[in-house]
This record gives structure tokens, sequence and C-alpha cells, in this order.
């Protein structure tokens, strides 16, 4: 374990240098509060923990020192945003303040989100608020604990400095963790500023850095796309299969390695509905649960584009390539999906049909507006052989009738199994139907409180969605559904 200035650095995304990145110092934060320090994360990255309470690691955190001996960047990227074309946007409000390697060898950037503006700040403060930071830094420690590919977060650090925004808020900064922070974005904006020139550098980066087993393929950059547009692929069906809505799928949101990047006004859906909007801002529903997947793969086609200079000097050569790769999506979506929906299921075996039979569950959600986390997880209550429908599991669904109509074919697809002991089937089912979720009267109850002083609830819910698949009898309120009295939590991309 290091003290933070041993920690060995690896400075290799900043020996890109330009026009990649400019150096851009933090900007101080004054009065700066540690609400939660990530222990578990601070020791897979080799940092001595004790540290927590050094004064010195704290101003770093906080933007106001520099980590020692690397200077902070900001990124340029462009984007898509909501399907528009946007040439330039970049790092606004994020800093890299260190690329490092952890003792298993691995390389970490960590990025402080809301350490003040940079070039690509477009008039905006370059801060964040204290109640988006909370949201970004419980959302991708519950993602990582349930599995899902994510940036993680080691600090957040809370101000009294006021920030504007529909309201008047304060500020924070958290320390966001990814092996690499690279966007699709990055690619189309390289695309546009030096072409082939410009785009192979990084692409051969992040080749060397994150895919090192395709380094030495001649055809290194397809290989390394049709990977991207696979995990991307993966993802969206890990998505899909928790309920979880990421809100602004824009394309400068979207990891080359395959990341959940930028948690903003994300929702896991309580009461299922195929066509649930999050984003309070997203007023056509272009990032609705139902068009995830589509929107994941048109941004890989956007990646593609973007990336035609890398495939072939030849203009249709190089689309015809692009093409090839962008079909690698839909089949890889598609048996991801299955396989995931199988597992929610408890099927072992993958059969004609049992897509059908998710969509009917699916649909018995939606019409009885029954809540999605749980009506999965209380399907493991369901007996294979036993026909008495009062064994739990119904209570959570609201369309009672047409819930002991399906467990008629779901009972007699249980029972076509090669094994269909009860209790192994529940015992794995456990392991992928989560109990505990963000729901966002959680999060919003943890905020009001944060922004009251009293970090406890940030770090209960954290405590809590750290096991999101165990039952934790004493927090049985937690995996509740919101009451019907709460009015439901707008949330936009105000953050
Ligand atoms: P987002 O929708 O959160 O992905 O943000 C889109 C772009 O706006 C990114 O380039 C951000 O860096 C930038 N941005 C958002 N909020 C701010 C802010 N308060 N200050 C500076 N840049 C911002
Ligand atoms: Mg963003
Ligand atoms: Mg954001």
């Amino acid at each position: 374990r290091y003290p933070h200035r041993e920690l060995p650095l690896a400075p290799r995304y900043a020996a890109l240098g330009r026009p990649y990145q400019v150096e851009v110092p933090a900007t101080p934060l004054p009065e700066p509060r540690l609400v939660h320090f990530n222990a578990p994360l601070a020791l897979e990255l080799g940092l001595d923990v004790g540290e927590t309470q050094n004064p010195e690691l704290l101003a770093i955190l906080a933007g106001n020192a520099p980590w020692p001996g690397y200077a902070a960047t900001a990124s340029v990227y462009a984007g898509h945003q909501f399907g528009t074309w946007v040439p330039q946007l970049g790092d606004g409000r994020a800093l890299l303040i260190a690329e490092i390697q952890t003792p298993a060898g691995q390389r970490r950037e960590l990025q402080l989100k809301g350490a003040g503006p940079t070039p690509y700040s477009r008039g905006m403060d370059g801060r964040a608020v204290l109640r988006s930071s909370i949201r970004e830094y419980l959302c991708s420690e519950a993602m990582h604990a349930l599995g899902v590919p994510t940036t993680r977060c080691l600090s957040l650090v809370a101000s009294p400095a006021p920030v504007q925004r529909e309201t008047l808020e304060t500020a924070a900064v958290v320390c966001r963790v990814a092996p690499s922070f690279a966007r699709f974005g990055q690619f189309e904006f390289f695309r546009h500023q030096g072409g082939k020139t410009a785009l192979a550098p990084l692409a051969d980066h992040v080749i060397a850095e994150h895919y090192p087993h395709l380094i030495d393929q001649p055809d290194r950059h397809a290989a390394w796309l049709g990977e991207v547009v696979e995990r991307t692929a993966r993802l969206m069906a890990q998505w899909q299969s928790l309920g979880f809505c990421h809100g602004v799928m824009n394309t400068d949101n979207f990891s080359v390695l395959g990341l959940t990047l930028d948690y903003g006004p994300y929702g896991f859906m309580d009461r299922f509905r195929q066509y649930h909007v999050c984003n309070h801002s997203d007023a056509e529903g272009r990032y609705a649960y139902y068009a995830q997947p589509q929107i994941g793969q048109w941004n890989c086609s956007r990646l593609l584009r973007a990336c035609l200079p890398l495939l072939a000097d030849d203009e249709s050569q190089a689309l015809e390539i692009a093409t090839g790769i962008f079909e690698r999506y839909a089949p890889v979506y598609a048996a991801a999906m299955e396989r995931r929906w199988a597992d929610k299921l408890g099927l072992r075996e993958i059969r004609a049909g049992d897509l059908a039979l998710v969509n009917d569950f699916l649909a018995i959600l939606q019409r009885g507006k029954s809540d999605f986390t749980r009506g999965f997880r209380h399907l493991a209550k369901v007996r294979a052989a036993d026909d008495d429908p009062a064994h739990g599991a119904r209570e959570e669904l609201l369309d009672i009738a047409a819930f002991d109509a399906w467990t008629v074919a779901y009972r007699a697809r249980l029972r076509a199994e090669q094994n269909t002991d009860d209790a192994a089937r529940a015992f794995a089912m456990n392991r992928v139907n989560p109990k505990y979720v963000l729901r966002n009267h959680l999060a919003q109850a943890a905020i009001a409180q944060a922004e009251a002083g009293d970090d406890g609830e940030v770090a209960k819910l954290l405590d809590l969605l750290a096991r999101p698949y165990d039952e934790q009898p004493e927090l049985e309120a937690y995996a509740e559904p919101p009451s019907e009295a709460l009015s439901p939590i707008e949330v936009s991309c105000s953050s």
C-alpha cells in the first residue's frame, strides 16, 4: 500500500499531448468537506487507506492541489447529443488528474468532476452540484456491485460554495476512476480534425493500453472496433435486464471500453413501462427504456463512421468493412439479451418460445403497473411442480389473474429443464435478480440529508447497494417501491 505520492504514475494518455488534451489546473474549492471515501476502491488502487486522514490527499480530491508529478488535463471531443451533431464539446468540468498503475498492474485514470471551468466549458461554470454528484457516486458503485461495467467513484467532496442551477445549490467534486474515459465522441471529433493522422494515435493508445491482445493484428483497428461494438451490445443487454435507463445516451457519453459512463438523469424503473423516459429533459423520449438497444447500435454506427479512415484508404472499401463490423451488434445483443432473460427466469437452457414467455411476463408487469425489480425477484418463489398459485410471487403482481395464467406456461417450461430443483433455481435467480437497486426516491432521501449536512444516508445506501443480491432483512424497506404518496421525482439534465 502506497501513500498517494508514491503510487506509481503511468502517464501514457498524457503522453499523447496536444491536440487530444490541454493542461488545465483545477479551480480551488472553498471549505471542502469529505462526504465519502471509497475505501475498497482505494485499496484496489493501491492507496494506503489511512491516507484519508491526510490533508494533502483531501486537497487533491477537492481540486485544491495537483497530484504530485502529474499536470491535470481536459480532453476535447464532439458528439451527437439527442441525435444532433455537435462539432465540439469536451471535458467542460472534468479533469484528468492522474494515471496510475495499481499493485495488480492495472492502469487507472483518476478524474475530478466539477473541478472548475476548462476551455471546453462553453460558458458554463465547470462545477457540479452536490445533488448530481451524490447521484453519480451512488449509481456507479451500485452498478459495479450489480456486475455492470462502469466507471467508479473514489471520493465525494462537498463545499458550501453556491452554484446556480434552477435553484441555488452547492458545489461538490467527485473523483471518478476508470481504466480510461475515452469516448466515442473523441473519435468523432478527430475524424473532422485531421482524419486518419489524428485518429490513429488515439486508437493505437486505446488498443495498446486496453486491448493489448490486438496490438499485433494487421487489421487491429477493425478488430478493435468489432470488440467495442460487441461490448456495447452486451452492455445494453445488461442495462435492459436490470431496468436501468441511462437518460443521456449521447455519443460523448459512450465509452470505447464499453463502460457505463456519465451518470446524470438515469433511473432504475420502479413500475415497468417499455416507453419509460427517465430524463425529464428528453421530451421526445429518444432515450426511452425500449429504445436503448437501438440507440446503442446507432451510437456504434456513429463511431464506425468516424473511424472509416482507419479501416481503409479507399472509402467504399472502408464502408464495406464498417458495415461488416456494424452487423455484429444485432446478433451479439440478441444472444446476450436472450441469455440474461433466461437467467432471470431461472432457465439454464434456451429454447424456442422463451422470449415469448419473457415478453408475456413483461406485458403483465406493464399492464398491471407492477414493479420491475420486485416482479423478477419474487419469481424465484414459483415452484415447478406445484400448481398452487399462492407461492408468494403473485403478491408482487397487480394483475393476479393474468399472472396465474402465465405461471401455468412458466411452470411447464421449468419442468422441461434438465434440472428442476426449486431451491437451486431460486438461489441462482437471486444472483441475477437484485433485491435492491438505486431507486430515485432512495437517492433523493440521501441527497436531502446530505444537503442538510448529514452524510449518514449516503454511507448507508452505499453499504446496502454493495450487496444488491443479498437479503438484508433489517433494510427491507429499501426494497420497496416509492409510496404512492411520494410525488414522482423528476430528474433532468440539470446537474
Ligand atoms: P452531459 O450532458 O452531462 O454529458 O454534458 C455535456 C457537455 O456539457 C459535456 O461536455 C460537459 O463537460 C459539459 N457541461 C455540462 N455541465 C457543465 C458545467 N456546469 N460546466 C461546464 N461544462 C459543463
Ligand atoms: Mg457527458
Ligand atoms: Mg453529465
